[in-house]
């Protein structure tokens, strides 16, 4: 065992040397060697080491270097080096963070982990929280937190009797609302189509002056970071109206609630510290590995009453027990890895990791624009919208960019308009990555706007 890991972690250092040079997204020689993969199943054992060997040498080269500090896809993040290093150890272990009398460490761990969110994240105390798989989960709990009480006020018992016969609950989003959370909704028996979608503006702010009047039971769902734009629900508007409508107020922060975390950027959260229930991601913005995300609320008894398996199934003792909080039962003890993350970094290289993306994309946003391009969005954190022109040269030049292979970028359409958007959210990235890739970008797009300019 002992020479395995060691042979692992040899492997792992070797793989992360490689972001210096390698290209970020892999080449087609590299995926196609992954048919390699494609044996039969095995009739017998083998050498442990024989496995890790395929793995690294066909498996690693065709990845995406996500962790990159030149990598700006989606909301993707990298990992620490103490959440990496502990994530292992933890790996090592084997124990499920479900119950102290099922092993204590993990749940010790997880119980400081969430203190010290709640206190990073400039959020209320006494929260309960849960840490889950990733932001989608992260809402469907604090949603199903909501669920419990607001139908509970109708004299309602949702957990014990289902939605069938229930009191109808009203759902608000924005019209900007994120897929993943009308997913949510589904799974909780909300359906994804029922919601009343409130007006956002060309930032894709829910319109404070559009808000709906609502009786109860009614659930409304801010945002806190656009995954397009970055934009903030204006919170100190819309949870007063709310909540005197007696609705419970969820937030998905997915990335936008580290915001809390930078003294700099601390305003754009204001007002979303009255809210019932809040999500986010770990993995993103703090740079855990995956999967880790986070639910907190006001209500904790709330949140058990949602998740609990029964009263009974084991007896209560003195320490919180994640498993009363959680959809799942047996699960990784995830606390480990946002603790080492949080306590290598203390609270100001937390807010340190926050501030240096966001001036970054202000960087990439200010030098885009200088050079004629096209920044779509009002830059308030690490997301930045650029336009190469038409739609149809933007995407050139997006896939021209991802082939070169210096840095990686992905497209979206905002309200209409075709974009690339580069989202900042890695501790790896440095002033000179910024720099290598803006001078990437700047070539490529040039060079694939003069090549149009001679075709036509
Ligand atoms: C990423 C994201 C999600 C989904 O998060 P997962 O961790 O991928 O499940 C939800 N909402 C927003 C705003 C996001 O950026």
């Amino acid at each position: 065992m002992r020479d395995l890991l060691r042979e692992t972690a040899d492997r792992a250092a070797r793989y992360l040397d490689g972001f210096g040079t390698r290209r970020i997204a892999p080449d087609l020689e590299a995926v196609g060697a992954l048919e390699r993969f494609r044996e039969p199943l095995p009739e017998a054992p083998s050498d442990p080491a024989e496995t890790l060997r395929l793995l690294d040498e066909i498996g690693s080269p065709a990845t995406t270097l996500m962790g990159s500090g030149r990598y700006f896809g989606f909301v993707i993040g990298s990992k620490l080096p103490a959440a990496l290093a502990s994530n292992w150890l933890a790996t090592a272990w084997d124990n499920s963070g479900s119950y102290w009398r099922v092993s204590p460490a993990p749940v010790m761990i997880e119980n400081v982990a969430l203190g010290w969110l709640l206190d990073v994240l400039g959020l209320p105390a006494d929260c309960g929280g849960s840490f889950v798989t990733g932001a989608t989960m992260a809402n469907l709990t604090g949603i199903a937190a909501g669920r419990h009480v607001v139908l509970r006020r109708a004299g309602w018992d949702v957990e014990a009797d289902g939605l069938f016969g229930a009191p109808p609950i009203t759902v608000v989003v924005g019209e900007e609302v994120h897929p993943t959370l009308v997913k949510s909704l589904g799974l909780l028996g909300l359906g994804r189509n029922r919601v009343v979608r409130v007006p956002v503006d060309d930032q894709g702010r829910m319109r404070a002056d559009a808000f709906p009047r609502l009786a109860a039971p009614a659930i409304v769902c801010l945002q806190a970071g656009n995954v397009n734009t970055g934009a903030f629900d204006p919170a100190a508007e819309i949870i007063p109206q709310a909540r005197e409508a007696g609705a419970w107020v969820h937030v998905d922060g997915a990335f936008g609630l580290w915001a809390a975390a930078a003294p700099a950027r601390a305003h754009l959260m204001r007002g979303y510290e009255a809210a019932d229930s809040w999500a986010t991601d770990a993995h993103k913005w703090l740079n855990v590995p995956y999967d880790s995300g986070l639910t907190f609320t006001r209500d904790t008894e709330a949140l058990r009453a949602a998740m609990s398996i029964t009263a009974a199934y084991l007896p209560a003792g003195d320490q919180r027990e994640p498993a009363h909080y959680t959809p799942e039962l047996s699960r990784r003890a995830r606390g480990i890895d946002v603790w080492a993350a949080l306590r290598s970094l203390g609270r100001s290289g937390v807010a340190d990791l926050v501030e240096r993306c966001c001036r970054y994309a202000t960087r990439f946003a200010d030098e885009l624009r200088a050079a004629g391009y096209e920044i779509l969005n009002e830059v308030v954190i690490n997301q930045v919208l650029v336009s190469f022109g038409d739609p149809e040269t933007t995407n050139r030049v997006i896939q021209a960019i991802q082939q070169e292979g210096t840095c990686w970028a992905g497209g979206t359409v905002w309200q209409g308009r075709t974009a690339m958007r580069i989202s900042v959210s890695s501790w790896e990235t440095t002033e000179e990555d910024v720099e290598r890739s803006l001078e990437a970008i700047l070539r490529i797009a040039g060079e694939v706007r003069a090549g149009q300019s001679v075709e036509r």
